[in-house]
């Protein structure tokens, strides 16, 4: 009888089973970005630390389209965007500049989500950006830095600048260009790019409407606050934690490749 040999490639790796929880997780979230429709072909990337470093993490190979990540396939690189294991595929070189930028600045980010949609990016075109003006938009209120377009993210010289635009909030609008949301684990990053993007759109019905000749009404600052500060205060408890396991449900169901 004939045996298969295998190749390297597909020798199955010995994988810390933290790492792979994360790895399963972050492949559910390029799953479930395709699934939203928040996907932009091969490109974009979202990533994550991989747990016990500060300078390694796991992101796309490029080439992928979102619903062919799966846990084993992702990269893990160093900051630097070097392999730090091997792989036939290399990372989007724009993805290490922007998602380094963060984790060198940010210890408390394990993920780092990053889309471009037709609604982040007309909100971050808008002078006076995302508006509070749906429950959705009210975490935001106040907790949103902003980033000037540089074109394409290729100088490391703009990581201390984008360091600077995100400050200690937990999501970045990159003018022109899309969204960065990010999180202390997968759950929570994909649960502010969630409500950043519900906002977005319902922002842009909104003033479409308005433009139309509709009047808007918009909560005091007082109230924006408020709620702005009641999502915060739920800490330590993460946001997204409840839905998680929902959507991973929701993946299994779409196609459960991702966890292998
Ligand atoms: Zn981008």
């Amino acid at each position: 009888m004939d045996t298969l040999e295998l190749r390297p490639s597909d020798k199955p790796r010995a994988i810390d089973p933290e790492e792979w929880k994360v790895r399963v997780d972050l492949a559910a979230c390029y799953r479930l970005i395709a699934h939203f429709g928040w996907d932009d072909l091969i490109l974009t990337h979202n990533s994550a630390r991989v747990p016990g470093t500060t300078d390694q993490i796991l992101i796309n190979p490029m080439g992928l389209m979102f619903n062919e990540i799966t846990a084993s396939n992702l990269l893990k690189v160093d900051l630097g965007g070097n392999l730090v294991e091997p792989s036939e595929y290399e990372p989007i070189y724009a993805g290490i500049v922007i998602h380094g930028a963060i984790y060198l600045g940010r210890p408390d980010v394990q993920c780092v989500i990053h889309t471009h949609t037709e609604a982040d990016i007309a909100v971050g075109a808008l002078e006076e950006g995302l508006l509070p003006l749906s429950q959705w938009a009210m975490r935001f209120y106040n907790r949103l830095g902003y980033h000037d377009y540089e074109g394409v993210s290729l100088d490391l010289d703009e990581r201390e600048r984008l360091r600077q635009s995100i400050g200690s909030h937990p999501v970045l609008v990159l003018r022109n260009h899309g969204l960065l949301a990010t999180g202390r684990n997968v759950a929570e990053a994909f649960s502010l790019a969630y409500h950043f993007e519900r906002s977005a759109e319902a922002q842009l019905k909104i003033m479409a409407a308005v433009a139309a000749g509709a009047k808007m009404v918009v909560p005091s600052p007082e109230t924006c606050e408020r709620q702005a500060a009641l999502f915060a205060g739920n800490e330590p408890r993460l946001q997204g934690q409840r839905e998680w396991p929902a959507l991973l449900r929701l993946a299994d169901k779409l196609d459960p490749s991702y966890r292998t």
